[in-house]
């Protein structure tokens, strides 16, 4: 778990770090001193107009007060608004990326009272204290300004965060802040293996610069394979240090089964129509990347996306499982993107009411104890609560204890959809082709080529299926490991009991609070159907269940008729995780790693990508709503280049090829090609 700072606010109001005894900005003028050792040693000003890519990519240790994220996020507005006002915008940076690690976050009443030192820089503090994230370990990605400012705030220490972090092999740093106390108070941080780390995630001619001009960071830093000089330090100090990498190192953070190349999204298709394809939609979006959007049905959301309420919290296990890692991290951020839509002046029916998983049955109970027992999690994401705690917050009796995500709550998915389309239009214009039923893509030497029945689209550089139980169509597609498991969903009609519903009951399945003066109350689970056809049989089993777990509960007798229902069928696979990435041809796949089934240590072909350009975002289930807004973040990152929110082990969780390997490990796959049999040294 992660431990709030100690600080104290010491006679000049500078904010006082009592477990290291050091101060987290000079008393005598904190932002020239931030702007001096780190902005214009590092050279930002000019980089942001000369750089050769549309992002710049800066990497902090030691978040502290947040001071040179905000600063620096000052400066870029001003080359933003200097672009603009030239007329350059096609010119020089337009994506500001701050990565920032911090071992103990401020409690974010310090954090405000802190930045108050800093009137100029008010509005942006405001938006960092508005968004600050609770205490969970890992990335949070938080975006500002339409996502043309990201910051990435791994909450962990430094080290042991770049550690866990996913990169390719070319790094993913221009500019290292390396802040932190004074090598003497913080001893800890300040190690060879920290410095070989940042080498390990900077690109080539990488810079750094550091308040300290320490013998043994300049060394350590010279080891790590950083050019270093002294230059002369802030006011009264005398020196500190700069440096920058020539080159990129060898290390990249996946085995090359697991690599997530880049693309060139030069423009896109998407196919698709549901939440997936919406939040694709709008990652391409704050980049400025050309897409349009190919959906069969009428009009959005008809799918796995068409519930009139659909709830959202964070599945978690009582273990540090890349699973929960997933969905704790994917639920904030989701969060905050809703909330960013409705600030922006979208609206969708929605109602952040908490959700309340109750203990109906022993393996639940049993879960729950276990949750209880670990503390894994934060309690603004999850707590255990007793069944009269439950009932309080529910509103209703149930006599049941549970688990109380607070920050939950439902959404209109269909709502939301068109919200998140919306938004996406705004930031860049996008043509969207409804009834239009894709039914062959092709490569061809321009790029890929769309066919429905009747008409040709494209080309286009890059094609991104999200059809859910569809996704499996396509002739390059059709061995991708689909299950799909049908769900119907029964609008039961509200009555005076059931009104006083205060929160999202979760049993083995779901009842909402009540909306339009009826409650949703489901769903069924039918594995391996495709249809979305609605039965009364499974209005009777939904009932049938509720009251099941609720025969003692008024809320859930006195129930109304069922008006109306939803069925469709929810795109898994079988580990119950999503599938974000480049399409992995079997058999290019078999040829190139046919040496897994040896074991790791023998050498590999390269990939030769028949289906270049060719993507999988899919596989949601009834989670979509949680997880993907951050996995389609994730994904677009790792296509354009870009630090990605996802861990290593997340990304390769949610990897295309991750069944293609775990057969080939297995000895699963027949082989057609001889293996090669060269030893790694
Ligand atoms: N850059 C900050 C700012 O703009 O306000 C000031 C940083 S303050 C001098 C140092 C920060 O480094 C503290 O917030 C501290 O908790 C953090 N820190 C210390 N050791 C760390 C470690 N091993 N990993 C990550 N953060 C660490």
């Amino acid at each position: 778990m992660i431990k709030n700072a100690h600080i104290h606010f010491n006679d000049l109001g500078t904010p006082f770090a009592d477990d290291f005894g050091d101060i987290y900005f000079s008393n005598d003028d904190g932002l020239a001193e931030s702007h001096y050792v780190f902005y214009e040693q590092n050279n930002i000003e000019t980089r942001l107009q000369t750089h050769d890519q549309p992002h710049f990519v800066i990497a902090e240790t030691g978040f502290g007060t947040g001071l040179n994220f905000l600063n620096t996020w000052q400066h870029f507005s001003d080359h933003i608004a200097r672009q603009q006002s030239q007329n350059q915008l096609d010119k020089g940076v337009k994506r500001l990326h701050f990565i920032s690690f911090e071992k103990y976050p401020l409690k974010v009443n310090d954090l405000s009272k802190a930045l108050q030192a800093w009137p100029t820089l008010q509005k942006l503090s405001e938006k960092l204290v508005n968004n600050y994230p609770i205490n969970l370990q890992g990335c949070h990605r938080l975006e500002f300004d339409n996502g043309r400012v990201v910051l990435d705030l791994h909450f962990g220490d430094a080290l042991a965060s770049i550690n866990t972090m996913s990169y390719p092999q070319t790094g993913i740093v221009d500019a290292w802040y390396l802040d932190g106390f004074a090598p003497s108070k913080n001893p800890e941080m300040w190690q060879q293996s920290l410095f070989n780390s940042m080498a390990d995630i900077s690109k080539a001619k990488a810079t750094l610069a550091t308040f300290t001009a320490a013998g043994f960071v300049r060394r350590g830093l010279i080891e790590a394979g950083f050019d270093t000089i002294k230059t002369k330090g802030f006011g009264k100090k005398r020196d500190m240090l700069i440096g920058q990498i020539p080159h990129a190192n060898t290390a990249q953070s996946a085995p090359p089964y697991f690599n997530q190349d880049d693309s060139k999204l030069n423009n896109v298709a998407i196919i698709g129509g549901g939440i997936a394809s919406s939040c694709i939609l709008y990652s391409l979006a704050k980049r400025g990347i050309n897409a349009e959007l190919f959906c069969k049905d009428p009009q959005p959301a008809m799918g796995a996306s068409h519930n009139v309420q659909g709830a959202v919290y964070p599945h978690l296990q009582a273990k540090d499982s890349p699973h929960s890692e997933l969905f704790a991290h994917s639920f904030l951020y989701a969060k905050r993107v809703y909330q960013q839509l409705l600030n922006d002046g979208f609206s969708f029916d929605h109602q952040w009411c908490g959700v309340l998983q109750h203990a109906v049955k022993k393996p639940l109970a049993d879960k729950h104890k276990n949750l209880a027992q670990k503390q894994l999690w934060p309690k603004q994401l999850m707590q255990n609560v007793t069944a009269e705690q439950g009932d309080e917050i529910a509103g209703v009796q149930t006599g049941y204890p549970g688990v109380y995500f607070e920050q939950g709550g439902w959404v209109n998915p269909p709502q939301l959809v068109n919200a998140m389309l919306g938004a996406a239009n705004k930031l860049m214009p996008h043509n969207s082709h409804f009834n239009c039923n894709i039914v062959n893509i092709e490569k061809t030497a321009n790029g890929w080529v769309l066919t429905s029945n009747n008409q040709q689209f494209g080309p286009f550089s890059d094609v991104i299926i999200c059809a859910g139980e569809h996704s499996d169509t396509f002739e390059q597609t059709k061995s991708l490991p689909i299950v799909g498991v049908r769900g119907q969903v029964s609008h039961v009609q509200a009555s005076p009991e059931s009104r006083k519903l205060k929160t999202v009951l979760c049993h083995k399945g779901y009842f909402t609070p009540a909306y339009l003066d009826h409650h949703c109350m489901g769903a069924t689970f039918d594995k391996n159907i495709k249809s979305r056809h609605v039965s009364d049989e499974d209005n009777h089993t939904n009932r049938a269940q509720l009251i099941n777990f609720y025969d003692h509960s008024d809320f859930a007798t006195t129930l109304g008729k069922v008006s109306s229902a939803k069925a469709a069928v929810r795109c898994t696979f079988i580990d119950h995780l999503p599938m974000a990435g480049q399409w992995c041809e079997q058999s290019d796949y078999t040829n190139a790693f046919a040496n897994l089934r040896l074991g790791k240590r023998y050498q590999y072909l390269p990939l030769n990508h028949p289906q270049q350009g060719l993507h999988i975002f899919t596989g949601f289930g009834a989670r979509a709503l949680c997880s993907a807004p951050l996995c389609a973040e994730h994904f677009i990152s790792c296509l354009a280049n870009e630090p990605r929110p996802l861990s290593e082990r997340v990304s390769q969780a949610i990897h295309p090829a991750r069944f293609i390997v775990r057969d080939l490990i297995r000895n699963k796959i027949y082989m057609t090609k001889p293996t090669i049999w060269v030893n790694c040294s």
